[in-house]
């Protein structure tokens, strides 16, 4: 290991040091914002949650394709190793020979690309009372300069010097015995008013009652630049100072209680951004989706004796849409008001142009996979300037369902952007009881699908979803909010909906809705996907396999049995003229933990932890 060295030096030393000698400890290249920035388009590293800032996870490699892929092997698997192990949701970086992944328990490996050999782990101190609601993962790392960062289940943020792995800052941004933590990957974004670099990330805790927030960091001290309070009238703040508050002060889409004042829900609201975001550069616009409202239950979230759907608990459950300057909340299209299903609306938001089939005009659009069980597309120029809050003109371009069996919702009015519900909420207990009449609800809080990013071809025009369908026994339940408790005053059994499978892949054309092909799994699908131009796409099974598939009709061409669940999310990248995918093997995450009978399905996966890293070999067909 080298002696730390200060920073600045190190980054004002690196090219002349890397020329005067050769210790192996010596700076590596630093990563530029115009190398973030261009992520998506030079296949020689991976160095943005999504690979790139759309988030479309779209490969420009065609040396591995659908000729080829029945030929990929393993060049080296690397175990992450501890006693304990659970689930490996990660998605990896790499930069200059160097692989950045991490691991459960709040670990970051950096680990050599070419031959697996660890470099540096460092694993953050946990403490004993941290409250991770759906198991102790990490969704992976950003880079920037000489630093690589990641979020800690103790509600807190670390930055490594990425090639020694020493403590450049770390900032606690909540408490974590009350349920604040992080489990997303930071992101790298660059304000383009300032001119200033900022790190963007998020926070955990729906299920938990805690306000969740968005925030962006000065990425050299750590120091807090803007925080948006995701829940409607809390005060968001900038430079130290409160800013704006989100949406209306007043916060109308939240209750009064018979005291005047706001329901108990409205302080613990939830609607946490722990997933990744997207930046829109041309809009200077951070794009999120926010978390469910807290509690789950709807009628804590709903004026005595009116209706749910006129309380919409905003700004929860939907995509948002972020001044990158001032962190002001611009835009919002919600997927679920007042969710009563712990939806959510995590779950990435892809960035991409279609040519409209009417008009011949080419549309900026976002792209969401929904827990709900639809397929949304919007119009993301006009989610930015302002669209899509209550009582504002709709962006919603298309909702179509992507899986079989909604309950809840038969469909989206496109004038309104509201859903058209059906009759599926669970209900109040009748005459005073705790616990309400089951109800049965597809897809279940667990998702059509969940966490796990689909990705997009600009070559085929699908996107690729990792789709799931099941199903839930739903009853409201007592509740009172204690501080560290779960606050979720539902109860809940999943199910299955098919015999025959759980996971469906599914690829889906954003113009039309329509389901171009499906590929069956046995066991839940809980990985994200990878699209190339090769023509493939790339995912993960909980029965422990890596696979590719045909982009075009779905068709498996490969498989290899990783020896443990596979919930991560894929890479691939170019080195020495070879290309390589990367992806991470160890199952766990929310389904043995919350999946009644899903849970029970998998108990026999084995635990695990490990880097699997694959190439074709010399004599493969070119
Ligand atoms: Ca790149
Ligand atoms: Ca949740």
């Amino acid at each position: 290991m080298t002696t730390p060295r200060h920073s600045h030096r190190l980054t004002l030393l690196a090219g002349l040091v890397a020329l005067a000698c050769s210790a192996p400890a010596l700076a590596g290249k630093s990563v530029s914002w115009e190398d973030i920035l261009h992520d998506d388009q030079t296949p020689g590293d991976v160095l943005s949650y999504g690979l790139g800032l759309k988030a479309q996870r779209h490969s420009t490699l065609t040396r591995i394709n659908t000729k080829n892929v029945e030929d990929l092997v393993p060049a080296w698997s690397f175990s992450f190793g501890g006693e304990k192990q659970r689930g490996q949701e990660a998605q990896a970086l790499v930069h200059d020979g160097v692989i950045y992944v991490t691991a459960s328990y709040s670990r970051l490996f950096a680990i050599d690309a070419r031959t697996g050999k660890r470099l540096w782990e460092y694993e953050a101190r946990l403490p004993d009372d941290i409250r991770p609601c759906c198991d102790v993962i990490n969704r992976g790392a950003a880079i920037y300069g000489d630093k690589i960062y990641f979020g800690t289940l103790d509600a807190a943020i670390v930055a490594l010097n990425k090639d020694t792995g020493k403590v450049v800052w770390r900032k606690k941004f909540g408490d974590h015995k009350v349920g604040y933590t992080m489990t997303g990957a930071p992101f790298v974004v660059k304000d383009q008013k300032s001119g200033k670099v900022l790190l963007v990330h998020g926070s955990s805790g729906d299920e938990f009652g805690v306000v969740g927030y968005l925030f962006a960091r000065d990425p050299e001290t750590g120091e807090e630049v803007w925080a948006r309070p995701m829940v409607e009238g809390h005060m968001g703040r900038l430079n130290g100072k409160e800013s704006t508050p989100t949406g209306d002060p007043k916060a109308p889409s939240w209750p009064e209680g018979p005291d005047g004042k706001k329901v108990e829900a409205w302080h613990h609201g939830g609607g946490a951004p722990w997933q990744t975001a997207s930046y829109d550069v041309d809009k200077n616009m951070v794009v999120i989706g926010s978390g469910n409202p807290a509690p789950w239950n709807t009628w804590h979230r709903t004026k005595e004796g009116d209706d749910p759907r006129h309380w919409d608990s905003l700004f929860t459950s939907g995509q948002a849409y972020v001044d990158a300057s001032t962190g002001d909340l611009k835009g919002f299209y919600q997927h679920t008001p007042n969710d009563a299903w712990d939806f959510s609306g995590n779950n990435s938001v892809v960035l991409f142009e279609y040519k409209d089939p009417k008009t011949g005009k080419l549309v900026k659009a976002s792209a969401h996979a929904d827990r709900n069980g639809f397929f949304f597309v919007t119009d993301r120029e006009k989610l930015s300037d302002g669209a899509g809050y209550p009582n504002k003109p709709t962006a919603l371009l298309g909702a179509w369902p992507f899986v079989e069996g909604i309950t809840w919702a038969k469909g989206f009015d496109l004038k309104t952007g509201r859903p058209i519900e059906s009759d599926n909420r669970p209900q109040l207990p009748k005459g005073g009881g705790d616990k309400g009449e089951s109800i049965f609800v597809s897809p279940p809080f667990l998702g059509g699908t969940n966490w796990m990013p689909m990705s997009y071809s600009p070559q085929t025009e699908l996107f690729y979803i990792p789709a799931n369908h099941w199903a839930m026994d739903y009853w409201t339940e007592k509740l009172t909010y204690k501080a560290g408790n779960a606050y979720l005053g539902q109860g809940f059994r999943i199910k299955r909906l098919f015999d025959d499978h759980v996971g469906t892949l599914r690829a889906i054309d954003p113009k039309t809705g329509k389901i171009a092909w499906e590929h069956k799994e046995k066991f839940p699908l809980w990985a994200g996907t990878l699209t190339t131009a090769g023509g493939l796409v790339f995912t993960g099974t909980s029965d422990g396999y890596v696979k590719a598939f045909d982009a075009k009709n779905g068709k498996e061409l490969w498989k290899f049995q990783t020896g443990s669940g596979v919930v991560s999310v894929p890479i691939t990248w170019e080195m020495d003229g070879e290309q390589f995918v990367g992806i991470q093997s160890g199952y766990g995450g929310a389904v043995p933990l919350w999946g009644g009978d899903m849970a029970d399905l998998t108990k026999q996966v084995t635990q695990g932890g490990s880097m699997w890293v694959f190439k074709l070999p010399k004599s493969a067909k070119r």
